[in-house]
């Protein structure tokens, strides 16, 4: 079965890797570099404790007009506004107790399989940098503690019993002798013991070299810009460098999934909810293990040789313009949290559009359109945590018929 998979960032590269692995032939298309888009720059925490839905209880007007000042962490761009209110009224109506129930006890069937399918790509001899030093969490706030440890809770009461009882509340001398480098005003914590992280970029380039070693058929800087259908089955891919024929599509392109879905009659309701980073190499001083700053909502994450720096929610549309003050913001923010004298000066700006629909969960399954036509879009916060659960069940789903999972509340057909 030749399945042309369009979009090579780590959900693509994930699901090219399990349809290889149950006997199909991928044809990766990407119209830029393997995991140069939104896989590339971003913290890479595997978090399954901390997945939840954006869209949660108490977005008010108050909270709404604070989004629109540009030191938010969560901020609309006021001249993207207009275009974006369609997707905010849906994105208001998911904003309830009852869906943000369903949509953590969605994630975390799915991150039941999280550890187990990270371990097995290290074992099937994917090579990437992966650390198993856990999360601390830090807050300066005692409310903004609290209102982490609800979620913690709640991800935890969904059944995820691969994370239960994984946390720990430190207090903050505690805290600050776990990380020397946090500046005082930090005094409360939650030490989260099973959290992983990756060196993105490592995985996706990891698991473009495993696939190419194992004959997979690969096109960068090769768009994909319409398909040939006929009747209700798509039949050849069209791109920049001609058609490919293929007998099952996956739309795994991140933000530009929407657009591609367009073209074949569906419209999935995907924007960008844009975040920053700054990489530093050698820096001066390093941290022990991935940090979040609460309440500034900024994740840390130490490399082998590297730190990186990253936050901000940013609605501005699909477009990838970096805005230098969220950048500044972002910079200050962390001089005044943490001890790492280049957060102020130095390091590598980047910003990165983060697939998000308004419910704010994966879509993975088939586009009700077509009949041979598959999503694996939408990742929102989560993509590098859910990417090998979500590539193995979309991949059991077309090739054996059964995802391992209930994909029920992922279907493409929700919208
Ligand atoms: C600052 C930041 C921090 C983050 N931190 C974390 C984290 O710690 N943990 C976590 O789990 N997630 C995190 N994320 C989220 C994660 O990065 C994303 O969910 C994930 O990278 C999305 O992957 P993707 O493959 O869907 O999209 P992308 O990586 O954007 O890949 C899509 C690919 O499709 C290609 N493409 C687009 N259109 C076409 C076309 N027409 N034809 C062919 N190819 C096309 C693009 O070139 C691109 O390579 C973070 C995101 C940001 C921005």
């Amino acid at each position: 079965m030749r399945v042309g998979v369009v979009g090579g960032g780590v959900i693509g590269l994930c699901t090219a890797w399990y349809l290889r692995k149950l006997g199909a032939d991928p044809i990766l298309i990407d119209s830029s570099t393997l995991g140069g888009g939104c896989s590339l720059g971003n913290t890479g925490w595997v978090f399954p404790s901390l997945a939840t839905p954006l869209s949660a209880p108490g977005l008010t007007l108050k909270s709404f007009l604070w989004m629109l000042r540009r030191d938010s962490p969560l901020y609309i761009r006021p001249a993207a506004l207009p275009a974006l209110i369609p997707w905010l009224l849906r994105f208001r109506s998911f904003c309830n107790g009852a869906d943000q129930k369903l949509g953590i006890a969605a994630l975390a069937a799915l991150n039941e399989f999280t550890i187990e399918r990270y371990d097995e790509l290290a074992a099937d001899g994917v090579q990437f940098e992966y650390s198993k030093s856990g999360l601390l969490m830090a807050f300066r706030d005692a409310d903004m503690a609290a209102a982490s440890r609800k979620e913690v809770k709640l991800a935890a009461a969904a059944g995820n019993s691969v994370w239960t009882g994984s946390w720990s509340e430190l207090d903050k001398a505690a805290l600050h002798e776990r990380e020397p480098l946090l500046r005082p005003g930090f005094r409360f914590g939650l030490a989260l013991e099973k959290e992983r992280h990756v060196r993105p970029e490592s995985l996706t380039a990891g698991l473009g070299s495993a696939l190419r070693e194992r004959g997979v058929e690969i096109h960068e800087g090769v768009a994909a810009t319409g398909f040939r259908s006929e009747e209700y089955r798509v039949t050849a891919v069209a791109t920049s460098m001609g058609e490919l024929d293929v007998d099952a599509v996956v739309l795994a392109a991140g933000v530009h999934a929407g657009s591609l879905s367009r073209m074949l009659d569906w419209r999935l309701p995907l924007t960008a909810g844009k975040g920053y980073s700054i990489t530093i190499e050698q820096p001066a001083n390093q941290l022990r293990q991935p940090l979040y700053l609460g309440g500034i909502k900024i994740g840390l994450s130490p490399f082998n040789g590297a730190l990186r720096i990253a936050g901000t929610m940013e609605l501005s549309g699909i477009n990838s313009r970096l805005d230098p003050a969220r950048i500044r913001s972002l910079r200050r923010q962390v001089s005044r949290a943490v001890d790492i004298p280049e957060a102020n000066d130095g390091g590598q700006d980047w910003v990165g559009m983060r697939p998000i629909v308004p419910d704010s969960l994966p879509v993975i399954g088939k586009l009700p359109s077509r009949e041979n036509v598959y999503v694996n879009a939408g990742h929102q916060m989560l993509g590098i945590t859910l990417a090998p659960s979500s590539g193995w069940a979309l991949a059991g789903l077309m090739l054996e018929g059964k995802a391992g999972i209930g994909l029920e509340a992922f279907s493409a057909g929700r919208y």
